[in-house]
């Protein structure tokens, strides 16, 4: 048995070097939060990264939905994916919007606009799909029926950093996108966020909005909550985005591996031939559930390799919720997925061997 634990991620942790120089800069300074160097210099270099503009950093990728949702005035009811992160609807919720689903496409995994357009009622104010797994979504289908109807949309993109759609960044799709920086997520500041907004005066209503609604020394003008991000998170995704293109060709490596041993062996997700990959994930789909439960099985107990049902349960089986109408695409798709471990650091001799359990365990 082997002792060494391979989990779905590994967080990348960039050149130490670099990062105590950043770090030394904050003990001259004690300058640590509320908009200091270190924000300020990573808006812009991932505005120029990323190709976009009016970028926010916040403090995680949750409450960068939620910030994004009040900004733009959303009320009633939003139409979303019901296979993605809990975080998706949790945030509507929490906002006290009702997330009402529209079911996926059963190759792509992402939002069906067919299906939006069916779930739309008076009380829909917004659209909030998912690029899941970094696919990007009907982008214009989506955008020409939140013109229709009167919709603002806030794009999921947790998984979406670095992906353009037709030569341009697919951030720049509907009113806002957010973006996650967790751990676990492709580029990161340990715990972190943004939002990119289409309009100016939206990232100027959202900058008060994360800082109390504050807008000088005695003055606060509107309602607020804190979702800043510090000094050490910008550090250390300025760390990350030194390294970001090299993590993106490794990942694209180990990708590539996968791909090769295990097309004939799994299913795999149908990605968007306007796009590019950024790699973040690698899903695979088994016929049933019972050949992933006995896939998961062998790699957990007897090898210590620990891949995600990423994403189980389909979020229309909260208990939680409103009584939802049953999704069965996405509940399908989330009793057979399994996400396999992807990151730069995983050694080849260990990839082989997660593809050679499957292959022994299935055929
Ligand atoms: C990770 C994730 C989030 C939440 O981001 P946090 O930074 O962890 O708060 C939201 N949506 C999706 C699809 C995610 O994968």
């Amino acid at each position: 048995m082997n002792s060494e634990i391979i989990n779905v991620t590994k967080t990348h942790l960039p050149d130490r070097g670099k990062l105590d120089a950043r770090i030394d800069r904050l003990f001259e300074t004690a300058w640590v939060t509320n908009n200091g160097e270190f924000v300020k210099e990573l808006t812009a270099r991932l505005e120029e990264y990323l190709g976009v503009e009016n970028l926010l950093l916040v403090t995680n990728g949750t409450m960068a939905l939620q910030v994004a949702y009040k900004t733009l005035g959303i009320t009633g009811q939003a139409i979303t994916s019901p296979f993605s992160f809990v975080a998706t609807t949790s945030s509507l919720v929490w906002e006290g919007i009702e997330s009402v689903f529209a079911d996926i496409n059963p190759k792509t995994f992402c939002i069906d606009p067919v299906n939006i357009e069916k779930a739309i009622t008076p009380e829909t104010t917004a659209i909030v799909p998912v690029h899941v797994f970094g696919n990007a979504c009907e982008v214009e289908a989506i955008d020409g029926i939140a013109k229709k109807y009167n919709l603002k949309t806030i794009y999921d993109g947790a998984h979406a950093f670095g992906v353009n759609y037709k030569g341009e960044s697919l951030l720049k799709h509907g009113d806002a996108t957010i973006l996650s920086f967790h751990a676990t997520k492709l580029f990161h500041t340990c715990e972190g966020g943004a939002i990119v907004f289409k309009r100016k005066e939206d990232l100027e209503k959202a900058k008060l909005l994360i800082n109390f609604g504050i807008n000088g020394p005695d003055s606060v003008i509107s309602e607020g909550i804190n979702a800043k991000m510090n000094e050490f998170q910008a550090a250390m995704g300025l760390c990350v985005l030194d390294e970001i293109d090299s993590i993106i060709e490794h990942r694209a490596e180990v990708w590539d591996h996968y791909v090769s041993r295990l097309k004939d062996v799994v299913e795999m997700q149908e990605r968007n031939p306007n796009s590019n990959n950024n790699y973040s994930y690698f899903p695979v789909l088994f016929k049933t559930e019972d050949e992933l439960l006995k896939v998961k099985e062998e790699l957990n107990n007897n090898n210590n390799i620990f891949p995600r049902r990423y994403f189980y349960p389909s979020l229309d089986t909260l208990d939680y919720l409103q009584p939802q109408k049953a999704q069965m695409i996405s509940r399908d798709i989330a009793s057979r997925i399994l996400c396999l471990p992807i990151y730069v650091e995983l050694e080849e001799i260990n990839q082989n061997k997660i593809i050679s359990i499957m292959k022994e365990v299935i055929i």
